[in-house]
C-alpha cells in the first residue's frame, strides 16, 4: 500500500461567496478545503444554541458553520479576526472555548487580516509548514484576482436582475457564471472564465426601458455581503426593479487592508480614504467595525444623487448603533433617503419585505416628483 500523506482538511466560515476564494487558496497551497454546507436555518440554530444571547448575528452563524464543518470532517477551523474596538477581537477566543467545551476535537487557527499582506503570508506558512515564497505569492495573486472577478460579476448581476424580463433568469445565469470561476485556479484560466462568465450573465433578456432605481447597500460588512443573514436583500430589491451597489465589498476591503500600496491603481481613492474624507463632519474617528465607512457611504450616495441607501446591521452591533444615531443629523445636509435595517435570528420575512416595498415606493415617488420639478424649471 502506498504511504501517501493524508492532506489536512481546513474550513473557513461562509460569508456570501467568499468560500470560492479561500477554497481556491487552500487548493493552490496543497491543503484540502472543507467547505461546510452553505449557511442554513440549521446552522443558525446550532450557532444560536451555543452562543451568548446578545452577541451579534455573524458570531452565531460563524460558530454554526464551524460545528457543521467539524461534523463533516474538518481537521482545522480557521477564524478571521482583528484586534480593535468592537467585539470581533473577542470572537476568536470565545469560539475556540465553546468548541472545546462542546467536545469538538478540530484544531483552531486564526488569520488576523489587519496584519495585512504579511499576516496572510504568515498564516499560509503556518498552515502548510512550508515557507515557499513563490508558491504563496502565486496563491495570493490568483485569490485576489478571483475576488475582484466575483465582485465584478455581482455588479453585473445587479444590473441585469433589475431589468430582467423573466424573473430570476439573471440569477440562474450568475450561478452558472460563478461555477466557471470556481474551477479556474490559473491566471490564464481565470481570464477565459471571466470572459465567458460575463457573456453568460449578459445573455439575460432585459427590458431596457424599465424604470430602475439605484440604491447603495452599506452597513456591517458581514451582513452586507452574506445573503443568508441579509435575507437576500439584493434579490428582493432586484425583483422590485432596484439596481443595487454594495459599498462594502471584499475587494474594497482588500484594497485597504491587504494589497500593498505599490500595486494599487495610481490616483484611485480607496474606500477607507473616501471614508476619512467624507465622514469627518459627522464622525471624527474610527469607532470600530465599519461605522466610519457607513457614515461616508451616506454622504457619497448623496453626492452622486442616487435614489437611496440601505444600511443593514446586526442587532446589538455597537459601531452600527452609533452610525444609525448619526444618520438623523446627516439629514440636514444629505437629501438621500436612508432605510436602516437591523437583523437577528428573530427577523421575520413578511415584515422585512413590507419595509422594503414601502422604501422602494417612497424612492419612486420622490424620483418622479424631482423629475417633475426639473421639467417645470426647464420650461419656465
Ligand atoms: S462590527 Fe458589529 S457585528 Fe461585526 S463583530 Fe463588531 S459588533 Fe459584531
Amino acid at each position: 500500500m502506498s504511504k501517501t500523506k493524508k492532506k489536512i482538511k481546513v474550513a473557513f466560515p461562509h460569508m456570501g461567496t467568499i468560500s470560492i476564494a479561500w477554497a481556491s487558496a487552500l487548493r493552490k497551497i496543497g491543503v484540502e478545503p472543507l467547505v461546510p454546507p452553505y449557511t442554513s436555518k440549521r446552522t443558525l440554530s446550532l450557532g444560536t444554541k451555543h452562543s451568548p444571547e446578545a452577541i451579534c448575528l455573524p458570531y452565531k452563524l460563524i460558530l454554526g458553520n464551524f460545528i457543521e464543518a467539524i461534523e463533516n470532517g474538518a481537521d482545522y477551523v480557521a477564524m478571521i479576526t482583528s484586534p480593535g474596538i468592537c467585539r470581533l477581537g473577542e470572537y476568536g477566543n470565545n469560539i475556540k472555548e465553546t468548541l472545546s467545551d462542546l467536545g469538538y476535537k478540530a484544531n483552531y487557527i486564526e488569520l488576523s487580516l489587519y496584519d495585512g499582506f504579511k499576516g496572510l503570508y504568515k498564516f499560509l506558512v503556518e498552515l502548510t509548514g512550508r515557507n515557499n515564497p513563490i508558491q504563496i505569492i502565486r496563491t495570493l495573486n490568483i485569490v485576489i484576482r478571483k475576488i475582484f472577478v466575483i465582485d465584478e460579476l455581482d455588479t453585473e448581476l445587479s444590473y441585469y436582475r433589475a431589468r430582467e424580463i423573466k424573473q430570476d433568469e439573471a440569477e440562474r445565469n450568475y450561478k452558472k457564471a460563478l461555477n466557471l470561476i470556481k474551477g479556474a485556479d490559473k491566471t490564464s484560466d481565470l481570464k477565459k472564465a471571466r470572459k465567458k462568465a460575463l457573456e453568460i450573465i449578459r445573455s439575460t433578456k432585459i427590458d431596457e426601458n424599465r424604470e430602475v432605481l439605484n440604491v447603495d447597500i452599506t452597513g456591517e460588512i458581514f451582513l452586507v455581503n452574506d445573503e443568508f443573514s441579509n435575507q437576500n436583500l439584493e434579490r428582493e430589491l432586484g425583483r422590485m426593479g432596484v439596481q443595487t451597489r454594495r459599498s462594502l465589498t471584499v475587494s474594497s476591503f482588500l484594497k485597504d487592508a491587504i494589497i500593498p500600496k505599490a500595486f494599487r491603481k495610481k490616483g484611485e481613492e480607496t474606500h477607507l480614504q473616501r471614508a476619512e474624507r467624507l465622514a469627518k463632519p459627522y464622525l471624527m474617528r474610527d469607532i470600530g467595525g465599519d461605522a466610519l465607512e457607513c457614515i461616508s457611504d451616506v454622504a457619497y450616495a448623496d453626492e452622486r444623487k442616487i435614489d437611496g441607501i440601505i444600511h443593514i446591521s446586526p442587532f446589538t452591533c455597537m459601531p452600527e448603533i452609533m452610525s444609525q444615531n448619526i444618520f438623523p443629523s446627516m439629514r440636514e445636509d444629505c437629501d438621500v433617503p436612508i432605510l436602516a435595517l437591523i437583523m437577528d435570528e428573530q427577523t421575520g420575512r413578511a415584515g422585512y419585505i413590507t419595509r422594503l416595498e414601502a422604501f422602494v415606493d417612497l424612492m419612486r415617488r420622490k424620483k418622479r416628483k424631482d423629475r417633475g420639478k426639473l421639467i417645470e424649471t426647464q420650461t419656465l
